[in-house]
């Protein structure tokens, strides 16, 4: 008998094995979805089965023979060969080159000799968790509502659960999922989360929900073993619930009945590298495969599920109150009756000085006051983004990228975000020796120094990814938060998510106007996004509280759209500005990348790129440089590809692909290129 076999490897086919003869019968009829080990070339690789065949395309004595079947692994069941076959086809790379990159770690390289002996330990490891029962929260009438709409539905559904931070969207989730599982004694339930770092306090929530149940996690940082250990309990059935991050939606799960995206417009949800999937989409292919409900929640959906949450093709199921809110009615607007007032300070009529202006300096200074606390955000960590010579007009500039290298003053250094370049501070300016070099803009540890400068006595902590990089760090932080032991907090995006801030009232909100002027696309749905988080941080205990926005552009609809947390009317006016425009989600686009060691040649391969033939709904834009032209010494450009439909996008991509892989092996020196299909940034 022979096996088609996909691996790691970016081939257009699976290949071809002989699988040896003398194994049981019963046993071959069950090969297919089992990992295997297989020659290749002069290497030994693993490989995952996905069909027999009696006779083999290819000569048959040219056919190699397979090295060895793992039969510790239970075959892979066929939804998830459909799904990365799926993933495959639509992302335009090879079957293998997903599936098995889908694999845990230790899965995707040949077995040792104690390599069994280790899988009985490891799922011997993953035992029940023995949480204490919490009391069941009671739920308000929408929560319950949009959990039985969830637990009825018998087939395929897409749910919107919408609603602000603190609405409660997470008992709905729990709820959900406890009718699922009580309904069948097998069934099991995938929960995504953007962050790694939401996965603790979610974790606690559900084993003290479902004790007695097993519950694995899923994510990058896990040690080896015990992501192994999870990803067998999930594959084995014997996980009853699979908590992760964007890499979990691929977990085996032979017996899936319910699948949830919390805060599903996150752009990490996105992969960066490699296959560039959206962990989203597929999460909803997923259910689409498996015939069950799948539940996207958000306090501001993307405008991709907008769109068709609008349309009705998914459903929208609305949660409009706080469990905190008073029983008057909500206004009309939807916002909860605890939303903060939002009001902009007009950076025009009040100059800053060291980077706060007169009012929001007042309001901190009273807020202090009154005991309670006060967040500050900017979305840029640094001391300064740029360190300047007045004399000769030196910025500080990283030596291998197209962008300039922050200062950072506590260990005085100049920093690369792109690259991790990093240098100590000039004595002098490198050009004309002049000694006084300015720190131009605010990053999060200059507003630390004026805070603490305008208010001496307060209790100021930051935190970015510099102040918590060594491991526990940014618990602790949080953890000060809440005990009430800070009285200004000053931080990044960090700080917007999923933490409760008991005592916050004041929330500041800098820098905003470099987003708001972005020149892509996505930026003010990202903007209007992010600061709904952090506006969401304020006002949970009951404090009469407000939302400073430092800006330019005090009359922007953002900012409206903002102040009525009105994510309704924001949609609607972004979403006709992309119709107009033949953006996303009314045209599909897929962007084709090239990284060279000269502009020149990254630019002339993406234009002998477009100039290949390809299907005439494909529309393809003049190759440009990226908007960070030079990455660590590389230079990178990129092509824009769009069509009218994701099925005429597909289709005619992988056509192009095929012209263009021909292309990239016929050129000198090779090319390096990607593509990804409904890039997040453009
Ligand atoms: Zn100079
Ligand atoms: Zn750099």
């Amino acid at each position: 008998m022979f096996v088609r076999v996909i691996v790691d490897a970016p081939l257009a086919q699976p290949l071809e094995y002989l699988l040896p003869a003398g194994g049981d019968p019963r046993e071959e009829a069950t090969v297919v979805g089992r990992c295997c080990t297989v020659p290749l070339g002069r290497r030994r690789v693993v490989g995952v089965i996905v069909e027999t065949c009696a006779t083999p395309n290819i000569a048959t004595d040219r056919v190699r023979a397979l090295d060895a079947v793992l039969h510790d692994v239970a075959p892979l069941p066929p939804l998830w060969l459909e799904l990365t076959r799926f993933a495959a086809d639509y992302y335009q790379h090879a079957w293998g080159e997903v599936a098995i990159g889908a694999l845990p770690p230790q899965l995707r390289v040949p077995p040792g000799p104690r390599f069994v002996a280790a899988l009985n330990k490891l799922r011997v490891r993953a035992t029940t968790a023995t949480g204490q029962a919490s009391a069941r929260c009671e739920l308000n009438a929408e929560q319950a509502a949009a959990a039985q709409a969830i637990a009825a539905a018998r087939h395929f559904a897409t749910f919107v659960l919408f609603g602000v931070t603190g609405s409660g969207k997470t008992e709905v989730y729990l709820e959900a999922i406890a009718r699922r599982l009580a309904a069948d004694p097998a069934a099991q339930a995938l929960l995504l989360v953007p962050e790694i770092n939401l996965t603790p306090q979610l974790e606690q929530r559900l084993q003290a929900r479902f004790p007695g149940e097993m519950l694995v996690s899923l994510h990058s940082a896990l040690p080896a073993g015990q992501r192994t250990a999870g990803w067998l309990a999930a594959h084995e059935g014997r996980a009853r619930i699979v908590l992760g991050t964007r890499l979990a939606v691929f977990a085996p799960l032979p017996r899936l009945a319910l699948v949830v995206v919390d805060e599903e417009h996150d752009p990490s949800f996105k992969a960066g590298d490699g296959v560039r999937y959206s962990a989203r989409d597929l999460a909803i292919k997923r259910a689409q495969l498996a015939d069950v409900p799948v539940v996207l929640g958000s306090a501001t959906p993307a405008l991709e599920t907008w769109f068709h949450a609008a349309a009705g093709k998914y459903a929208l199921l609305r949660l409009r109150t706080r469990p905190l809110d008073a029983p008057r009615p909500s206004a009309a607007s939807g916002a909860p009756a605890d939303w903060p007032q939002v009001s902009c300070v007009d950076l025009r009529q009040h100059p800053p000085a060291h980077g706060l202006c007169a009012p929001v300096a007042q309001a901190v200074r009273e807020t202090l006051a009154r005991g309670e606390q006060t967040l500050v955000f900017i979305n840029r960590r640094g001391y300064a983004p740029v360190l300047a010579c007045e004399a000769c007009g030196w910025l500080s500039t990283c030596p291998r990228c197209a962008t300039f290298a922050a200062f950072h003053k506590p260990d005085r250094t100049l920093r690369c975000h792109h690259c991790g370049w990093q240098a100590s501070l000039p004595r002098a300016c490198p050009t004309c020796g002049n000694q006084d070099l300015a720190a131009v803009g605010h990053g999060t540890q200059r507003v630390e120094e004026t805070l603490q400068m305008l208010e001496p006595a307060a209790r100021i902590l930051r935190i970015d990814r510099d102040s918590t990089r060594r491991k526990g760090t940014a618990a602790q932080a949080f953890e000060a938060v809440h005990a009430g032991d800070v009285d200004i907090l000053v931080g990044t995006q960090m700080i917007s998510k999923g933490h409760d801030f008991r005592r916050v009232s004041l929330v500041v909100v800098l820098n905003a106007d470099a987003q708001l002027v972005s020149h892509d696309f996505r930026a003010p749905e990202r903007l209007f996004s992010t600061l709904v988080q952090v506006a969401g941080r304020a006002g949970r205990s009951g404090l009469a509280s407000r939302v400073l926005v430092q800006t330019r552009y005090p009359r922007h609809p953002l900012f409206a759209a903002l102040a009525r947390y009105d994510f309704e009317g924001f949609a609607t006016d972004q979403l006709a500005e992309r119709r107009a425009a033949r953006l996303p989600p009314f045209v599909g686009q897929a962007l084709l990348t090239a990284q060279a060691r000269s502009m020149d040649s990254a630019l002339s391969f993406l234009a002998a790129a477009r100039a290949l033939p390809a299907a005439d709904g494909l529309r393809r834009f003049d190759p440009v440089p990226m908007p960070l032209a030079r990455l660590a010494g590389v230079h990178r450009a990129q092509l824009l590809a769009e069509a009218d439909t994701r099925a005429e996008l597909q289709a005619g991509v992988s056509r192009w692909l095929h012209e263009v892989r021909d292309l990239a092996s016929r050129t000198r020196p090779r090319p390096r290129w990607q593509i990804e299909v409904d890039p997040a940034e453009i």
